[in-house]
């Protein structure tokens, strides 16, 4: 009710805004809404800001109109999303430090998508553009921003902060194989990045979190925690080949989604696998249940996505009325 009142409220008042009737009405429906003055004039306010703001630049205008592209951000562990050619030239090939790029081609242009690791020094970058028959090598720069991510501090079983001899072997090997998932490269013109959260909940944990662990300074927080019952469906965020499944020290019961060109999605302390590996799985699609196996405090998924091999924020690849 009181949703459908602001509504109602917020288009009467853009009507109005439109038809340039006087200020006294606006004054008027402010008195008939009570309460809800307040809301009604910050929204009034808001408008107005908006309104000033200036036009948005070139480069996010065009991404608008390419739903496929996650959004660009360019701070450490987040994503540049760079115009390589007109989408009338012949795909480029794109690398940052030897790492095959994804490449999407757009309504307008071929665009680069790059993912930054939460490691990248602030300050100027750049990605290499190889030749191709119509185009010189290019050089692509482009700045990434400081962002400064906020600590948390966990308590965990001793076991799980510092493993027990008897399992540093396990974590060696599992550590070597997940290197390889990481590294998947499968060609592809289907990647979509329009994700869709893989299972709805309280958001426990952010992206890129610094953390200390019983005191220790350990790794940032890779991806993003959804807390969740134990048994809740996890379903493919997109369309992808299930990669691996397994049960690791840290992950516990684990699957990786394969999307294409270097984009994955892992999921992690599941209870149980549905999907295998090798099965082609469509967005929505089940494919596991959550839990609160390997290194976690309670049930929930921990969700990390990789592009070209680095960990970035799972939040830039879900559409923001999600
Ligand atoms: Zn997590």
């Amino acid at each position: 009710m009181r949703r459908k009142l602001m509504t109602r409220s917020m288009q009467r008042r853009k009507s109005n805004l439109r038809t340039r009737l006087s200020s006294l009405r606006v004054t008027q429906s402010i008195a008939v809404f009570g309460t809800r003055a307040l809301v009604l004039t910050c929204a009034l306010v808001s408008f107005h800001v908006e309104a000033k703001l200036p036009s948005k630049p070139p480069v996010e205008r065009a991404q608008a109109q390419e739903p496929q592209l996650p959004r660009d951000l360019r701070v450490p562990g987040g994503i540049a999303v760079l115009q390589v050619a007109p989408a009338s030239a012949p795909k480029p090939s794109v690398t940052r430090d030897g790492v095959s790029i994804w490449v999407k081609q757009g309504a307008t242009h071929w665009w680069a998508v790059v993912g930054l690791p939460l490691s990248i020094t602030p300050g100027p970058h750049s990605v290499a553009v190889a030749a191709t028959p119509m185009a010189a090598a290019q050089t692509i720069h482009f700045d990434v921003k400081p962002k400064r991510y906020p600590v948390q501090k966990l308590t965990l079983n001793k076991a799980m902060v510092d493993p027990p001899a008897e399992v540093i072997e396990r974590i060696e090997r599992e550590s070597a194989h997940l290197k390889t998932v990481r590294s998947r490269w499968r060609e592809t013109d289907a990647t979509n990045a329009a994700f869709v959260i893989p299972a709805k909940g309280r958001l426990s944990s952010r992206f890129g979190v610094a953390r200390v662990l019983n005191g220790q300074p350990r790794a940032p927080h890779a991806g993003l925690d959804v807390a969740i019952p134990t048994g809740t469906p996890i379903t493919a965020p997109g369309d992808g080949i299930v990669l691996d499944v397994g049960d690791y020290y840290y992950c516990g019961k684990s699957l990786y989604i394969d999307h294409g060109n270097g984009l994955l999605t892992l999921y992690c302390h599941l209870s149980e696998h549905i999907a295998k590996v090798g099965d082609a799985v469509k967005q929505h699609q089940l494919v596991a249940l959550s839990g609160g196996t390997g290194r976690a405090t309670g049930p929930h998924l921990h969700w990390t996505v990789y592009l070209n091999g680095v960990s970035v924020e799972p939040e830039l690849f879900l559409s923001t009325k999600q």
